[in-house]
């Protein structure tokens, strides 16, 4: 751990990261670019090997890395992905590896030329911290707690922050400020930076919350020796509103599979050994539970509720704070079952680089808003895919279809089904999923003329298009 400072006087430019997960991991990579100092502020210790840690309680959980993601981390850390790789992390061709059970059945598996590197979140999180060690104006300050947020001289902007961390030396609890010229939180869904904000004169940003009350249960198992199947992983998709359960096998490092069920609509899945297998086997298909249930378990069964959509308009804030920045999670978390977040946190770090690339010098006011505004788009389309997809569950609160989307329903009920066993569709719905292509391919003439004939000849058959 680094030697706590609260250098004020020095002319390096600095820049504060509020929070070492992976958004704070990977806005700090580009920060590294524009600022002479970059220091991390993190309350766990991180662990000397690839584990899941307490600040990060759903690195427990399964964890799908996007392909779009995956290629942003090589960008910011070539040869990133031949570490994970080296580390055992398996390599999926996601539409032939990958068997996955929709409310129309069963996809006819096909080569997608999509390949998606399947991996714990520890494993993840471990060797983008390790990368991010070693270059030299990044600095970490572990076991160290950010309590508040100090205002410049004229209240107009964030100067730094208040810490908090425990003196090994003496066990004493020390308190002291840091300063910076931009501050960045990323300390994720349950960020104070709100609060902070108020207690500084700002009125806190706005928040919308859209809860489809969706639970997690996952458990981490031993993949049994001569295991033989024509799939390496599974994903069985909900069927709301009536189908709220599903779940997904994935295999991991270390010879290991990661089973995770869900259920949406407050059918939380049980986190008892009978209970887990019991939910599993009630999957609309038992292929995870078959597989699991002679397989040797390797971890307890973790249990995992709080996973709303919460977004916090950061960007429409009617004053906003010059210097200050917020990412990932602590400005919009999604539901999980999506796998969007780590995806999402890279797409931001993208853009927080190109709008430091773009402005030079950053020190004309409004530029953490105009920063901001931009972080804000990145999360607009994922924002709206996750949670219209939540307003199918009659339970979800926060916000009801509205025609629009209740029509968006039905067309993608139409490419599911499609999808199923027409390669076109399947290749595109896995390209917009892992946000290779923009959702708007999915309204692309050629796919839209065979939802519609698909439409036309089962005209009577519900659901579909
Ligand atoms: C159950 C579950 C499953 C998920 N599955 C997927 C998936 O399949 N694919 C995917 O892409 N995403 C998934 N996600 C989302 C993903 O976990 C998040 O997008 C991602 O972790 C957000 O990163 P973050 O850095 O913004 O916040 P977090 O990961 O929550 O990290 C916040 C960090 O800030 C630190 N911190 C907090 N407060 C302070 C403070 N005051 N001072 C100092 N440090 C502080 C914490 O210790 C922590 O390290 C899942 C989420 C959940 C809940």
């Amino acid at each position: 751990m680094v030697n706590q400072t609260s250098d004020r006087s020095s002319n390096l430019s600095h820049a504060l990261v509020i929070g070492g997960s992976i958004g704070g991991l990977l806005a700090g990579r580009v920060l590294a670019n524009h600022f002479d100092q970059v220091t991390i502020i993190e309350r766990d210790i991180y662990p000397d090997e690839p584990v899941p840690r307490k600040g990060v309680p759903q690195s427990q959980h399964l964890h799908a890395l996007l392909t779009r993601g995956q290629m942003i981390l090589e960008e910011l850390f070539p040869g990133l992905k031949d570490e994970l790789i080296a580390a055992g992390a398996p390599v999926l061709e996601v539409g032939s590896d990958s068997a996955w059970y929709s409310r129309f059945g069963w996809a006819v598996p096909f080569n997608s030329g999509i390949k998606m590197i399947a991996l714990s979140r520890g494993l993840l999180d471990f060797c983008v911290h390790r990368r991010m060690n070693a270059i030299a104006n990044v600095r970490f300050l572990e076991a160290t707690t950010v309590t508040k947020l100090l205002a410049n001289a004229d209240n107009i902007g964030i100067a730094g922050v208040s810490v908090r961390w425990r003196n090994s030396l003496d066990d004493s609890i020390r308190e002291e400020q840091l300063f910076a010229d931009l501050v960045v939180d990323a300390s994720g869904k349950t960020s104070k930076a709100p609060e902070w904000l108020k207690e500084l004169g700002y009125i806190p940003p706005k928040e919308t919350v859209v809860n489809p009350f969706v639970g997690y249960a996952s458990r981490i198992y031993r993949r049994p020796e001569n295991f033989q199947a024509e799939w390496r992983s599974l994903f069985v998709q909900s069927a709301p509103p009536l189908g709220t359960k599903g779940g997904v096998l994935f295999p991991i490092e270390g010879d290991r599979w990661i089973a995770g069920i869900a259920g949406i609509n407050r059918d939380y899945p049980p986190t008892d050994e009978a209970g887990f297998l019991e939910f599993a086997r009630s999957l609309p298909t038992p292929a995870i539970y078959e597989a699991i249930k002679e397989a040797e378990p390797l971890t307890p069964i973790y249990g995992y509720r709080d996973a709303e959509n919460r977004l916090r308009h950061y960007d429409s804030l009617p004053r906003y704070p010059e210097n200050f920045l917020v990412v990932g999670h602590a400005a919009c978390a999604f539901n999980p079952v999506y796998g969007q977040g780590i995806t999402v946190a890279a797409l931001e770090a993208q853009t927080l680089d190109k709008c430091l690339h773009q402005h030079s010098n950053r020190n004309f006011k409004g530029f953490a808003r105009l920063v901001q505004k931009q972080l804000a788009t990145v999360y607009a389309v994922p924002w709206m895919a996750a949670t219209s997809e939540d307003y199918r569950s009659p339970g979800t609160e926060g916000g009801k279809p509205d025609f629009v989307t209740r029509l968006m329903h039905r067309y993608m009920d139409g490419i599911l089904k499609l999808a199923m066993n027409n390669t076109d569709v399947y290749r595109t719905f896995l390209e917009v999923m892992h946000m290779l292509k923009p959702s708007t391919a999915l309204f692309h003439p050629r796919i839209v003329i065979q939802v519609l004939g698909q439409s036309i000849k089962t005209n009577s058959e519900k659901p579909g298009f």
